[in-house]
């Protein structure tokens, strides 16, 4: 007997646990089951975020850069440390810690809003029915008003470089390393192979990171880019454009690599491998074939513009849907979706979607990018101001990079913000807001920002859009 509830998420992670909680916070009875496993075999929220993904990766991407900065910078300061060593195995615990807190925060939040958590795995039947199998084999079948289908996405395996999980590995893997590998070849120079390769070449691993793209950083605004790529080189990082991986073979605890590029086919020999070349919609054993949900030519479930699948009172949210795969993008749209079921206006306004990526310095940027525009044959206004003319980013001792603001030669509308530089990522939320409600470069030139802060940055990138600029020379 098929047991009523208004709503089952299926799915724990950014996009699926919002959408269960603001669904019960709309005062619906929500059961959201969730199939992750950890290493230990023990079920966890969170999904590939908190467990494989944004907070680990930022965990170790904090601890390697302290390192990096005791290393490279403290003496600057003067500051005489005696020698600094690496605990990995410590470095690594807090990582778990911090995964293993914010995961049963989810817990919590479930208990306090009276969502009902299982961990097992959901399918969507016929009319809405859901089956669930739990981890403990226990089945239960619930026939629900809506259903939300959050399933997420897994990283894409390369043919020629099958994951071993041991010395060719995904990015969860590529997280609880437990030793510094002298030699690392990362594949994919998107923003998890940049973030992952930054740790563990801080831990003092070479890294060499091929991609096959001619263009660095090509979803990034390109002077941004241009700058990022110069500054991993400082950092010795050895980005390889171009270069196609086409095979890999493992012998005496090494791998060797053979990839093509235009002075013909290279071999790299090294200790592991980090296949980052991007992660696919996951919707394995997720839908019954009488569900009545499509999923497209790339795998992604089908939905429209407010995350309706085409069958009635099923929605779908998340990696596993078109759009960025990122989790506030995710979180967005569960939040959206329960508010829809519940009768409520909702929007996502996919125009104005942050992106960061937290290396040394932090990238960030909303909107577009001066080739987009170009493209779009749109006029626009350019302001830039270097962190080199920053009170604040000087004291840092992170006086490299800029902001840079596009707006509309006509209406003066703020296109994009492009951000390299200390704190970026926190610095996009202000230029973020500055989108969301439609500013104008001047809007920001007359805020008044206070000083010394990173965030005057935006105030004179801003006023440099008109030539205004006061603390650097208006070119
Ligand atoms: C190394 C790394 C770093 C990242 N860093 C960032 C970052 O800094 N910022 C950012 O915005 N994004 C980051 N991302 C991307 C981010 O993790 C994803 O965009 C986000 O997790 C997507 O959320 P989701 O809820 O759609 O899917 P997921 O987080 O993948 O969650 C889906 C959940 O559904 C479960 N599931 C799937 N099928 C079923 C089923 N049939 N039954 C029950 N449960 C099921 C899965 O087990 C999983 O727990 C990172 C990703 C990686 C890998």
């Amino acid at each position: 007997m098929a047991e009523n509830i208004d709503v089952v998420v299926i799915g724990a992670g950014p996009a699926g646990y919002p959408a269960a909680i603001r669904a019960a916070q709309n005062g619906l009875s929500v059961v959201c089951v969730d199939s992750w496993k950890n290493r230990d075999g023990a079920g966890a929220l969170g999904g590939t975020c908190l467990n494989a993904g944004c907070i680990p990766s930022k965990a170790l991407l904090e601890s390697t850069e302290l390192l990096h900065r005791a290393q490279g910078e403290f003496a600057a300061h003067g500051i005489k440390l005696g020698s600094i060593a690496l605990d990995l195995a410590v470095m690594q615990k807090r990582r778990a810690s911090i995964v293993r807190n914010m995961t049963g925060g989810i817990g919590s939040l479930f208990k306090a809003a009276g969502v009902t958590a299982i961990f097992g795995h959901g399918k969507l039947l016929a009319d809405r029915h859901v089956q669930v199998t739990g981890h403990d084999g226990s089945r239960r079948e619930f026939a629900a008003g809506n259903v939300v289908l959050a399933s997420g996405s897994i990283p894409t395996e390369l043919p020629a470089l099958p994951f071993d999980h041991e010395r060719i590995v995904d990015s969860w893997d590529a997280l609880e390393f437990t030793a510094v590998p002298g030699k690392l070849c990362v594949v994919g120079a998107g923003v998890i192979g940049l973030e992952l390769g930054s740790v563990w070449r801080r831990l003092g691993a070479e890294v060499v990171v091929l991609e096959a793209l001619d263009r660095f950083l090509a979803i990034a605004d390109q002077q941004l880019a241009t700058e990022a790529a110069r500054q991993f080189k400082k950092q010795g990082l050895d980005i390889r454009l171009g270069a196609r991986v086409t095979g890999a073979t493992s012998a005496d605890g090494k791998v060797s690599v053979s990839y093509t590029d235009k002075s013909g086919a290279q071999t790299l020999s090294v200790d592991k491998v980090i296949v980052a070349v991007g992660r696919r919609p996951y919707t394995a054993d997720l839908l019954a074939p009488d569900s009545g949900v499509r999923i497209d030519e790339r795998g992604f479930i089908q939905v429209d513009a407010q995350c309706r699948t085409g069958v009635e009172r099923v929605w779908a949210v998340g990696d596993c849907v078109r759009g960025p795969m990122l989790a506030h993008k995710g979180k967005e749209e569960g939040v959206a979706v329960a508010d829809q079921i519940a009768g409520r206006y909702a929007h996502v306004n996919y125009d104005v979607i942050p992106s960061v990526i937290y290396t040394a310095p932090e990238i960030a940027w909303v909107g577009r990018t001066e080739e987009q525009l170009k493209s779009a044959g749109i006029a626009y206004k350019s302001g830039v101001f270097p962190f080199a003319a920053s009170g604040r980013a000087r004291a840092m001792e992170a006086a490299a990079g800029f902001t840079k603001i596009l707006a509309a030669s006509d209406t003066d509308t703020i296109l994009g913000v492009h951000i390299i530089g200390p704190m970026a990522g926190e610095l996009i939320a202000e230029a973020t807001l500055a989108m969301e409600f439609q500013a104008s470069a001047e809007d920001l030139q007359r805020t008044i920002h206070a000083h010394p802060t990173l965030a005057e940055g935006l105030h004179e990138a801003a006023l440099a859009v008109d030539k205004r600029a006061i603390d650097s020379i208006n070119r």
